[in-house]
């Protein structure tokens, strides 16, 4: 994002994380104490409290919740009713969140004030990437950054996803100008494919003063290059030109556009053929913006999948993961930028909200130690459970090193005790802060029978299947999964985009490696799903590979139905019938495993 801090001001941020690390005990303490004195009063907390404001009453007392739970006052203020029912300060507008609730978009209060404070949360990774590229402060970011009308509450509230309020506040307006390549008109086009034309556009016009590529998720920049692709010879045309495509027709994007259009620029334009001309588009970020010292974007979750992709594309660019956060809070930044992607933790910061952190089940616990520690097992109990056997949160400054947990969060915005849906897993403390992996989003799963495969199962699987087809030139741009339980009995169907390193035509596949494929993932499912497998009470797996574009037709779906561009996640595991249709539409190959199970023959 916009990079608003000077050097001053970036000393100082880098002060203020080493003071808030260190006192993070304390901190939780006064944070969870102005919550309550604030909110005590409130029709929600005063049902738990009964006037009470201390910490204990608070843990005994105080329900931990899902959205679900706390919708039915969520929906009241949005339909007019005063918002001190669940907050004592005013609310200012909803957050959007990308997760939905009954196929509706999660509101989350939001006041003024804590508002101001989300948007200094966000820079405060700044300081620290800036520490490891130098120079990378006295350039632009290319940046690929949309937004997304918002919807008006019948109470009159507006409700818009964190990026929308993040990109027209007025903070991002002021510095926007210095820091992006983007116009601030050609971001609030509402039209994502002008908007992305146009981005890219002026990305590529002053693609020597580009320092970094920011998009806030992989899946984003992921998807920009793919237009880039398809788009790259009108782009140049118009640079060669210079006059802007006539099918642009947002009049805030010609303008912008426009003004930097300012010439016939052939010797740009050729540049630009030349690189996006050749057969292969390795490390084409590197050729297109050469003084690219990193790519900013989130690549940790559901995000890692685009891993692979972007170093194709980046060529050896460090992909930075700068922060993890939601629409519910800000958690935790990234101390270490330049680790690899697969060991990047997150060092939680205690002014963010108050955290909570809720050891996961015994079931999800197994199968996340098999899968990081590699047999190697934790010791002492995870679950600590009150007198009615109900497994109890522990604190910040409670949490264990090589342990899982979901965290729950407090916030001064009429969250208390909400659980975020995320799992994670401690990795170690800076300062007394504990820093965390982001393993998965919980209930993400594949079942037919008694298998549950989570997000984290499934891309251990597929990161073990993805190396049988990388000597064959073939990088997995992104996958996605599903369900099929209309036979009997059920099978697990993936969906992958492939790439050919080697040039940007459709690949042509080896049913015999494709196979190959499909009984990796099988192997390194869990042991439930093996022997349901062997049983035959599970299918042989398929596996779809589907043509250029269609994982774009899908975004598009998602988006039309209301996603944001910035926020969307390929989703892992498909429910929607549509959804399925279009990833259906685009199938140019269907592979299985062998019926029998298991095939070690087929796997050496
Ligand atoms: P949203 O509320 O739409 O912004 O989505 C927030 C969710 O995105 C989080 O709860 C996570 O599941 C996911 N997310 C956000 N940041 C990261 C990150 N750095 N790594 C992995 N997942 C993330």
């Amino acid at each position: 994002m916009a990079d608003p801090m000077e050097t001053k001001e970036s000393e100082n941020g880098l002060e203020f994380l080493e003071e808030v690390t260190k006192n993070a005990h304390q901190i939780q303490e006064q944070v969870l104490a102005e919550i309550l004195r604030r909110n005590a009063a409130t029709e929600y907390l005063s049902r738990f409290l009964h006037g009470q404001t201390d910490k204990q009453s608070f843990k005994n007392n105080v329900p931990i919740v899902t959205y679900e739970d706390i919708k039915p006052y969520i929906d009241r203020i949005a339909n007019g009713e005063t918002s001190n029912i669940l907050l004592a300060d005013p609310i200012s507008f909803f957050i959007q969140s990308s997760g939905t609730s009954g196929g509706q978009p999660k509101l989350i209060p939001m006041t003024a004030e804590s508002f101001e404070k989300r948007m200094l949360e966000v820079t405060l990774s700044h300081p620290v990437v800036k520490k490891c590229f130098d120079g990378s402060e006295k350039g632009k970011a290319m940046t690929l950054y949309f937004i997304k009308k918002g919807i008006e509450t019948p109470s009159g509230l507006m409700a818009k996803t964190l990026s929308t309020l993040y990109f027209t506040s007025n903070g991002f307006k002021k510095h926007a100008p210095k820091t992006c390549t983007s116009p601030i008109e050609t971001i609030h086009c509402l039209d994502n494919k002008q908007s992305m034309y146009c981005q890219l556009l002026t990305g590529l016009l002053q693609r020597e003063e580009v320092v970094r590529i920011n998009s806030i998720f992989a899946s984003v920049l992921a998807r920009c290059i793919k237009f880039l692709e398809d788009h790259w010879k009108g782009l140049c045309s118009d640079i060669r030109t210079g006059s802007l495509s006539d099918w642009v027709i947002d009049p805030g994007c010609r303008y912008a556009v426009s003004s930097m259009l300012t010439g016939p620029n052939p010797e740009l334009a050729d540049t630009i053929e030349n690189i996006c001309g050749d057969e292969s588009w390795e490390g084409v970020i590197k050729k297109l913006w050469p003084k690219a010292k990193y790519i900013n974007s989130v690549i940790t979750g559901s995000m890692s999948q685009y891993i692979p992709l972007l170093d194709f594309y980046g060529g050896g660019i460090p992909l930075v993961s700068p922060s993890y956060g939601s629409s519910e809070s800000s958690f935790g930044i990234n101390l270490k930028p330049l680790s690899n992607p697969f060991d990047i933790s997150y060092t939680f910061l205690p002014s963010m909200a108050y955290f909570e952190f809720l050891p996961v089940n015994e079931d999800n616990r197994e199968k996340a130690q098999e899968f990081h520690f590699h047999g190697v097992s934790s010791k002492g109990s995870l679950e600590v459970t009150n007198e009615d056997g109900n497994i109890v949160p522990v604190d910040l400054a409670n949490v264990k090193v090589g342990q899982y947990y979901e965290v729950v969060v407090t916030t001064l915005t009429g969250l208390y005790r909400y659980r975020v849906g995320d799992v994670l897993k401690l990795t170690g403390f800076h300062n007394n802060s504990p820093q965390f992996q982001f393993v998965e989003r919980r209930n993400t799963v594949l079942s037919i029978d008694m298998d549950k495969t989570s997000e984290a199962d499934l891309l251990k699987a597929i990161r073990n299947a993805k190396l049988l087809i990388e000597p064959f030139g073939f990088v997995l741009a992104t996958f996605s999964s599903y369900a099929e339980t209309s036979s009997i009995p059920g099978r697990y169907v993936l969906f992958w985009e492939l790439k050919s390193k080697a040039s940007n035509n459709c690949p042509k596949l080896d049913a015999k490696i494709m196979e190959q494929c499909c009984c990796m993932v099988e192997e390194s499912l869990d042991f439930t799903y093996k022997s349901l497998r062997e049983a035959n009470k599970i299918a042989a797996l398929e596996l779809r590979v589907v043509k250029h574009g269609t994982f774009d037709a899908l975004m598009d779906f998602y988006v039309s139905k209301g996603a944001s561009v910035n926020q969307y996640k390929t989703p892992c595991c498909i429910k929607s019938e549509e959804a399925l249709k279009i990833l259906n539409s685009g199938v140019i190959g269907k592979f299985f495993s062998p019926k029998t199970f298991p095939q070690v023959e087929s796997l050496s």
